[in-house]
Parts: C-alpha cells; sequence; structure tokens
C-alpha cells in the first residue's frame, strides 16, 4: 500500500484535483491508499497575508483576502461535485470552514496581537479545505473515501509554526485510527503539513511541511512506498528553466537526495524524508500531469541502486543563488590554535549558517546566504582579521554517489568550465559533491557546460529519461 502524496499545484484547481483523484482511483487497484494533500496553491501564502493583515487590524484586507479563500473552494466544489446533496453538504462545510476563519481574524483584531499559535490556526484552514474539497469530489465518483482530520492523529510539540511530532503517541493513533479504515478498504484523505498538541491546540510542521506529513505517515503505517505527486518530472539532471536538455533521475540515493537539497536544488527536504529512510521505504517523486512517467525513485535498495552504475557518474547538479562570499585572512592563524573557534563563534552568535567553506593556512573563504549577511556580524569579523565580501554569487554543486570512486571528475569539472571565473572550490567531506562558486551572471554558462560535459552522452534509457511532454 502507498502513502500519496499530492502538492500545491497538483490540487490548486478543479482539473489538477481531477487528474489527482485519477491517479488515487489507479493505485487503489494495487492497495488501499492513504492520500495526504497540500493546501491549493497559494492558499497557505493567502492565509499568512490573512493573520498579517488581521494582525495590523487591517479588516478590511483581511476579511477580503479570507472570501477569496472561500470562494476559490466554492467554486472548486461547483466544478468537481455533480450530485446536489453531497455538493450542498460540501458547500456548507467550506462555509463551516470560512466562518471559523472569519471568526479567527475578528479574534486577533480584538486581542491586539499576532502570535505563532494563531499564525498556525490560520495556515490550518488551506489543509482542512483542500481535503475536505477532495473528499466529497471522491464520493461523488462513487469511491470509497472518508476524511480524516489528522490532527487526531499527529500529536506534536507546542512549537508552532515548526512543531515536530511525538513518535510514540502518532504511531498508536496511526494503527488504531488510521489503519483500521485502511483494512476495511476505505481511501483516507488526510492534511499534510498540520498536526496538534496533546490538549488540542493546531501546529504546523513548517512550511512545506506536507511531504514530511507524508513520510512520517508511511514510516509509522509501515507502508511500501511514498508517491510525492507534484508537477515536475521527479528530480532532474538540474534545472530545466537553466538547461532545456534537462533529464529525470530514475533512481538515487537518500544521501543524494539529501545532498542535492542542502545544495539548493529543489528535491525534497533531507528532514522530510528522514522517517522514510530509516524504514528503508522508497520515497517515489511523481508528476500528477505526467503519471505514466516513472519520475525518481530515491531508495538506499541495493538492487534497484544496481543500475545506476550506468552512466550515473554525476546524477545532478544543483544552483543556491543569492549567496555572498566572505574572505578572512589574519597573520594570526598562521601556526595558532583556536583561530577557527573564534571565527566560527562569529557566526554562531549571530545565528547565520556557513554554506560553503574552504580554508589555506592563512585564509578562509565560506559563503553565506545574503539574506543572512548583516555588517554587524561583519564588523565582528574585522576586529581580529581583514574581511573581504563578494556579492551576488551562486554556488554549483556536480553531485553523484560515483562521484567518490571514480577518477577524473574534478579534471572534468573544471575543463568544462573554464571559461568561467571561478571565485571558490569545495568538495564536501562526503566526497559526493563538487561544488563551486561563481558570480551569478555566469551560472547559466557554468551550469549547461557541466550539464553537456556529464549528460550530453548518455542516451536517454536506463537511469536518465527524457521528461514526459518533452522531444
Ligand atoms: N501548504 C503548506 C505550505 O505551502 C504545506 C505544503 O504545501 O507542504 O507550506
Ligand atoms: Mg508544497
Amino acid at each position: 500500500m502507498a502513502v500519496m502524496k499530492f502538492g500545491g499545484t497538483s490540487v490548486g484547481t478543479a482539473q489538477a484535483m481531477q487528474q489527482a483523484i485519477s491517479i488515487v482511483a489507479r493505485e487503489k487497484e494495487n492497495g488501499v491508499p492513504l492520500v495526504v494533500l497540500s493546501a491549493c496553491s497559494g492558499i497557505t501564502n493567502k492565509l499568512i497575508k490573512i493573520a498579517d493583515a488581521a494582525g495590523r487590524s487591517a479588516m478590511d484586507e483581511a476579511m477580503a483576502l479570507a472570501g477569496e479563500v472561500r470562494r476559490h473552494h466554492l467554486e472548486l466544489a461547483a466544478a468537481l461535485v455533480s450530485d446536489n446533496v453531497l455538493r450542498n453538504e460540501l458547500c456548507a462545510k467550506i462555509d463551516a470552514f470560512a466562518a471559523r476563519l472569519d471568526m479567527l481574524v475578528k479574534g486577533i483584531e480584538i486581542v491586539g496581537e499576532l502570535t505563532e499559535r494563531s499564525k498556525d490556526m490560520f495556515c490550518s484552514f488551506g489543509e482542512l479545505l483542500s481535503t475536505t474539497v477532495f473528499a466529497a469530489a471522491m464520493k461523488d465518483r462513487g469511491y470509497d473515501a472518508e476524511w480524516l482530520d489528522v490532527r487526531q492523529v499527529m500529536i506534536t510539540d507546542d512549537n508552532f509554526g515548526f512543531a515536530r511530532p511525538l513518535n510514540d503517541i502518532c504511531l498508536d493513533n496511526v494503527r488504531t485510527i488510521i489503519r483500521p479504515v485502511l483494512q476495511r478498504g476505505t481511501i483516507v484523505i488526510t492534511q499534510g503539513y498540520i498536526g496538534a498538541t496533546a490538549d488540542g491546540r493546531t501546529t504546523t510542521l513548517g512550511r512545506g511541511g506536507s511531504d514530511f506529513s507524508a513520510a512520517l505517515l508511511g514510516a509509522w503505517l509501515d507502508e511500501n512506498s511514498i508517491q510525492i505527486w507534484t508537477d515536475v518530472d521527479g528530480v532532474m539532471t538540474c534545472d530545466p528553466r537553466v538547461v532545456p536538455e534537462a533529464r529525470s533521475i530514475r533512481v538515487m540515493t537518500f544521501t543524494e537526495a539529501a545532498e542535492l537539497a542542502y545544495l539548493g536544488a529543489k528535491v525534497l527536504h533531507p528532514d522530510t524524508i528522514a522517517p522514510a529512510v530509516e524504514k528503508d521505504i522508497p520515497v517515489y517523486v511523481l508528476n500528477s500531469w505526467h503519471p505514466d512517467a516513472k519520475g525518481t525513485v530515491i531508495t538506499n535498495d541495493p538492487e534497484r541502486l544496481a543500475g545506476m552504475s550506468y552512466g550515473g557518474l554525476v546524477k545532478s547538479i544543483a544552483v543556491k543563488k543569492g549567496q555572498c562570499i566572505i574572505n578572512i585572512r589574519s597573520n594570526r592563524m598562521l601556526g595558532r590554535h583556536g583561530f577557527m573557534n573564534e571565527l566560527f563563534d562569529v557566526f554562531s552568535r549571530y545565528g547565520v549558517s556557513v554554506e560553503m567553506i574552504s580554508t589555506s593556512e592563512v585564509s578562509v573563504s565560506l559563503t553565506v546566504d545574503e539574506q543572512s549577511f548583516s555588517e554587524e556580524l561583519i564588523g565582528d569579523l574585522k576586529s581580529f582579521s581583514d574581511v573581504e565580501i563578494e556579492h551576488n554569487v551562486a554556488t554549483i554543486s556536480v553531485v553523484g554517489d560515483n562521484l567518490r570512486m571514480s577518477r577524473g571528475v574534478a579534471g572534468r569539472i573544471f575543463s568544462s568550465l573554464k571559461d568561467v571565473n571561478i571565485r571558490m572550490i569545495s568538495q564536501g567531506a562526503s566526497e559526493i559533491n563538487v561544488g563551486c562558486v561563481v558570480e551569478e551572471c555566469e551560472v547559466v554558462t557554468a551550469v549547461r557546460n557541466l550539464h553537456h560535459e556529464f549528460f550530453s552522452a548518455l542516451e536517454t534509457e536506463g537511469i536518465f529519461e527524457v521528461p514526459a511532454g518533452k522531444p
């Protein structure tokens, strides 16, 4: 059986939902799935805007946006549910959620303060609404499906905005609440992203948290696969907007996926799939608009990975823009200990995460996200070293498990970048990535050259696949 998670764009419109429903229906032939949904695309952002507006007492703005949220779901109901009784029931449920949302807006205005806790309440409406519509639409098509409020199951700590599940309680809940329903042959439709504390206060797992929900539920249920349905053909060899010839990667390891995510690819966040990794459950990344394409499977299963040796030297190229390099030089580094400690202490005091790093005996170069850059931090660094900053750079990382066993890869990487001004180089300790930093204006050239070097000779069969709908 599978846990099937559909992202915002895969349930954002009536057409998308219809498509998702047919995918769920098809899966049912293999076993009764648990369906986990995101909010319709754009809705979570809108809910956050509503919350902010309410917090500023901008009532007109908040109410107008809340009206849009209600209307969007009523339109979905009209388009997706043809049975009058079912549709009226659904509209009543949507209206009930909308009324609660309005009440929340008014409540915040009266209290005059928006807390993390109430923000989570706002955000929960997106998933509650999308799943309510989806479940009704499935029933309308005659499927045996049941809506489940995941807050009965996903019990978390009270770290609002970034809550973590209480494993043992959730495991118990999944076994007693979800499993019996699936066992009697009923498809369960539930929310990603949200949960509740033991005393019933709504929480969220952090933005993009639905994937995490799906992995957790899959692990607790001990399902044999987790399917993440999105609007791209799985994990790609690089961003198809940069390189139109980008290919979809058939198989990759959990480590590769994690590394790629850290390095800026829009893959699953590594923490997201951790529960699946622990249980060795393969995670499929699939495109709901091309359901027959094979997508990507992320797994550590040696049998599946056997195919990886096929040309799979470099798996993917990840890019992170919006970075800046900080070059730190100090004579005091020479032959002295404790300098790095002093240096990183500054970053830790400011809570700034260091991304890429390379060092010699007298200098350290590192990159940080532009957004976390602060003059105060630089001031502190300058108190004990010479500091130079380069803004508007991007890190480019070449990732692949087979990199560590192969000779000559670095040579190929850097000869393909011979016309690019490389500002910094680093090889990850995991040896499965080689990274460099270039000016943002050179990213396209650099990535195209790298992609050409490592992927152009590959046939389309085997581990890499031409995305569906592409020549
Ligand atoms: N709807 C939530 C968000 O937009 C969770 C998710 O889509 O994964 O962040
Ligand atoms: Mg999402």
